[in-house]
């Protein structure tokens, strides 16, 4: 075989005159009724080469039968193109390689979809012939991307003193808010390994162990509703500190995410990143993953109201509500339907509808609600939604969660709508003071927030009884750009206090003991104080690449569903197999 000298993407001017072997793919071919050119593409570009029936009569031979992806060396002289014939799109564009051997290492049937376009292919038959679709350049440019961040996370974590350990993918179900995959014990039938939503115990474990500084670049696995940004596994960076506070672990994780962010891509920081605490981001955006990359913020009007005779806002503050606001620019010329959809937003988010004032371009004020309200309300309303001439203000009452819930939906409906995001600007933001737990509406139960592990402020674990809904913990997400990127917390390292917290969230002791006396125990053997946190990998190149699905920032992802078409998984497996294992499985009767 003709073995390469240089790639395809590296030939410039400057080898004008060299002999060059190539290896590679078809990438075109055009025959141009005597000449024949085969743009050829390995992974680092294209280069055009050309075929001349005259100069190199067997050269020419062997390029005729040569069809688009066929598997190519090639040895040719590097040669200017002729005056006029340059390509300027092309980094190669200035010269051409004239054919001397053509050696086909493996011929092609036409694909199902073309890899020299970026038209647009269905998305099931790009994940069935993945590698297919990872060789059209885009496809690659990402793979060796996430490459590059993970080299630099890497070399940043080795620089601060972190060492890389790896821990089990078969182990013990740990919560972080999903449900568990689980593997089957086959040596006794009935028991299960769960793959890890996170390696949660395991770097806590490894901070009582006396490592201090962890990291690893961890694959979870988390049985959820798939959505655009999620897939059943993924990969996070794992890091876990030790005698640590807070800020320790936020420092670390600003300047890496600086790091990485300069060196590899010419977006925009906020530097240094914004910090909110919790309840400060839900009251100013209605949400702990808030767009700071423009203003409009949510403004409480409960205190102008609190007279108000009006059914709707009353009825919601009396039962203590709230009433908030917000302002969408320009939004008085909104045609009635418009109005509507924003309504349905709202109603989808769990809000019962919407109230609204317009603002004339005159400054007058039409409303449905107008006829309810004092002129000196709607004087305190527009005036606490800094409202303009010429805006619409949408007002949510409701039971706090709500509230917040539809304005958050409605702010970022805004948002896109007007544009206001600078799309170059990733406006990272701290989200701190998490409360230690949330109620959960449809079990009636009290469920963590983040996840168990999380240490209470001090004193709050007095309130787990009185106001558990009060107790704020150190715990702390890193936000962008209205997505939510690492999340963490400083652990508890007491027996007494994860015991307590375990109980509240409705295990039983029989239970803990069960499922978490490992850890219980260890924090009785000398448990170091530590936190840590977990940025998601394939988020991070999303922001990098602007990707809005996260198949687009991994090589082998699941479509909805779990599903992937190239591979044909999950699958049946052998009777055999299952018998083996002690399972039966038993369908779910036919619908309908
Ligand atoms: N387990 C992680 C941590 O707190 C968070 C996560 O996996 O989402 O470090």
């Amino acid at each position: 075989m003709l073995k390469r000298t240089v790639y395809c993407g590296e030939l410039t001017a400057e080898h004008v005159g060299q002999t060059v072997v190539l290896n590679g793919w078809a990438h075109s071919v055009r025959d141009h009724g005597g000449l024949i050119f085969i743009d050829l593409r390995d992974r680092t570009g294209l280069i055009q080469t050309v075929a001349d029936p005259n100069s190199a009569p067997e050269a020419h031979a062997a390029a005729a039968g040569v069809h688009s992806e066929w598997v190519l060396a090639m040895e040719g002289r590097v040669r200017r193109r002729p005056a006029g014939t340059e390509n300027p799109k092309l980094s190669t564009g200035e010269v051409e390689v004239e054919l001397t051997r053509v050696e086909p290492l493996n011929a092609a049937k036409p694909l199902p979809f073309q890899v020299d376009q970026d038209s647009p292919v269905n998305e099931e038959l790009r994940l069935k012939y993945r590698y297919l679709d990872l060789r059209r350049p885009a496809m690659y440019r990402k793979l060796k991307l996430r490459n590059d961040a993970v080299r630099r996370i890497r070399d940043y974590m080795y620089e601060q003193g972190f060492i890389e350990v790896e821990t089990p993918i078969m182990t013990k179900s740990t919560p972080e808010g999903a449900r568990d995959y689980l593997v089957p014990y086959r040596l006794q039938p009935g028991l299960f390994y769960a793959l890890p939503q996170a390696p949660q115990q395991f770097k806590q474990l490894l901070m009582v162990a006396g490592v201090e500084k962890y990291f690893q670049i961890a694959k979870c696995f988390r049985d959820e509703a798939q959505r655009a940004d999620r897939q059943p596994e993924f990969t996070q960076l794992d890091l876990e500190m030790s005698f640590v506070e807070q800020d320790d672990i936020l420092r670390v994780v600003e300047g890496l995410t600086i790091d990485v962010v300069e060196a590899l891509s010419d977006k925009k920081l906020l530097k240094p990143f914004a910090r909110l605490t919790y309840d400060e981001a839900m009251a100013r955006f209605g949400t702990d993953k808030p767009d700071l990359r423009y203003a409009l913020e949510l403004a409480d009007v409960g205190g102008i109201l609190k007279d108000t005779g009006f059914g709707v806002f009353r009825g919601a503050l009396d039962s203590g509500g709230q009433v908030k606001a917000l302002r969408y620019p320009g939004g008085a010329s909104l045609s009635r339907k418009e109005i509507d959809d924003l309504t349905n937003m709202a109603k989808e988010a769990g809000a019962k509808g919407m109230a609204y004032l317009l603002v004339d371009e005159g400054g007058a004020v039409r409303s449905p609600i107008a006829k309810f309200l004092t002129e000196e309300e709607t004087a305190g309303l527009l005036a606490a939604a800094e409202a303009e001439a010429g805006d619409l203000i949408a007002f949510i009452a409701d039971k706090p969660a709500v509230v917040a819930k539809a304005l958050d939906r409605l702010r970022r409906e805004i948002g896109a709508r007007l544009k206001l995001a600078d799309p170059n600007l990733l406006a990272f933001c701290w989200i701190t003071d998490f409360p230690c737990f949330e109620w959960d509406e449809e079990y009636n139960r009290w469920t963590f927030a983040h996840n168990p592990f999380a240490m209470p402020h001090p004193g709050h674990i007095d309130l787990i009884d009185s106001d558990p809904a009060a107790m704020r913990s150190f715990c702390y997400d890193l936000a962008c750009n209205g997505s939510e990127w690492a999340s963490g917390s400083i652990r508890i390292h007491k027996p007494d206090i994860q015991r307590a917290i375990f109980r509240k969230l409705g295990y039983n002791d029989e239970q803990i003991e069960e499922q978490f006396g490992h850890m219980l125990e260890a924090f009785t053997l000398g448990a170091p104080p530590h936190g840590g946190i977990a940025p998601g990998i394939d988020r991070l190149i999303m922001y990098l690449t602007d990707d809005e699905n996260i198949r687009e920032v991994i090589a082998f992802p699941k479509m909805g569903g779990g599903i992937d078409p190239m591979m044909g998984s999950p699958s049946p497996v052998d009777e055999s197999q299952l018998k083996e294992l002690g399972i039966r499985v038993v369908l779910p009767p036919p619908p309908g």
